[in-house]
């Protein structure tokens, strides 16, 4: 066993229990393509090979390939890639089928990791993660919630989010000093989530109002949706990003889209007229 490194956010699964009951909540079956993020010593992989019989994970710290390597060796064909997981082009590791991704995250980095999944939503089956519990209780966070925020807007545009469990800090070594949540991530079939010409003008948006979760809309907006654009999209100018659903962002960027498209035909006319 190596020691833990704490600039890789290592920190090893050792109980039985909650390996068991993960590996369950993912059920792995012979064909599919799992990909796991952060192997570290096998404590998710091993039991994750063994019921699909081949995998590829995905590890940073180029000092646990090979002790992984050869604990896999016995127990099916493991692939494994030494990179940083945000350098990998995970969709084409999807081969044209669909990918299932899993992992005990590097907390440090768990944000970044979960964007560059949802960028490969279109190969993705599912996702299973652990994360810090607050991180969980964010993404499924629903309006009116203190915790809803950014987070719970794109995630829950792209997915279904399922928390599945809570970890204590006694599973790991060394434990961490948080609780650790399980989630289930599936994407929302293409027809259900907002066209992706869209997401620039529903990232702006969304930033832009939570930046200032305090305000109101009317106020958070400004420059970006006047009082007319934002009531047009079926929202209060004076409830606050808070209170808004996930759909009322992608209400209020289709009012922005069409409003700039129809200001950029204004101009367009105009300088033709000249
Ligand atoms: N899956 C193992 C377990 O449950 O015991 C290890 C989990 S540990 C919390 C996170 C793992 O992610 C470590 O093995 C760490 O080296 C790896 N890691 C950290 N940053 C990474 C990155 N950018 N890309 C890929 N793996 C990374």
């Amino acid at each position: 066993m190596s020691r833990p490194k704490k600039h890789f956010g290592q920190h090893f699964l050792h109980d039985r229990g909650v390996i068991e009951r993960i590996v369950a909540a993912i059920a792995p079956q012979p064909g599919e393509c799992i990909v796991e993020i952060g192997p570290g010593e096998g404590a998710l992989t091993l039991p994750l090979l063994d019921a699909a019989g081949r995998m590829t994970a995905i590890e940073l710290d180029a000092e646990l390939i090979e002790p992984l390597r050869a604990r896999a060796a016995a127990v099916g064909e493991l692939q494994i890639i030494q990179a940083d997981v945000l350098k990998v082009d995970l969709a084409a590791l999807a081969g044209g089928g669909k990918l299932r991704l899993a992992g005990n995250l590097p907390y440090y980095l768990s944000s970044p990791i979960l964007f560059h999944c949802v960028a490969a939503l279109d190969a993705t089956a599912d996702m299973h993660f652990m994360l810090q519990k607050e991180v969980v209780e964010r993404m499924a966070a629903t309006p009116g919630s203190k915790v809803y925020g950014r987070l719970s807007v794109m995630l829950q545009l792209a997915c279904r989010v399922e928390p599945l469990l809570q970890v204590p800090p006694e599973a790991f070594r060394p434990p961490p000093q948080v609780t650790s949540a399980v989630v289930r991530l599936t994407p929302l079939p293409a027809a259900q989530r907002p066209d992706p010409a869209l997401a620039p003008v529903i990232g702006a948006l969304v930033r832009a109002a939570f930046g200032q979760r305090r305000k109101t809309l009317a106020n958070s907006l400004r420059g970006f949706a006047d009082a007319a654009a934002i009531r047009a999209a079926g929202i209060d100018p004076r409830a606050r990003a808070e209170s808004v659903p996930p759909e009322g962002y992608v209400a209020l960027a289709r009012q922005v889209a069409s409003a700039n498209l129809q200001a950029g035909r204004q101009l367009a006319d105009n300088a033709g007229a000249r």
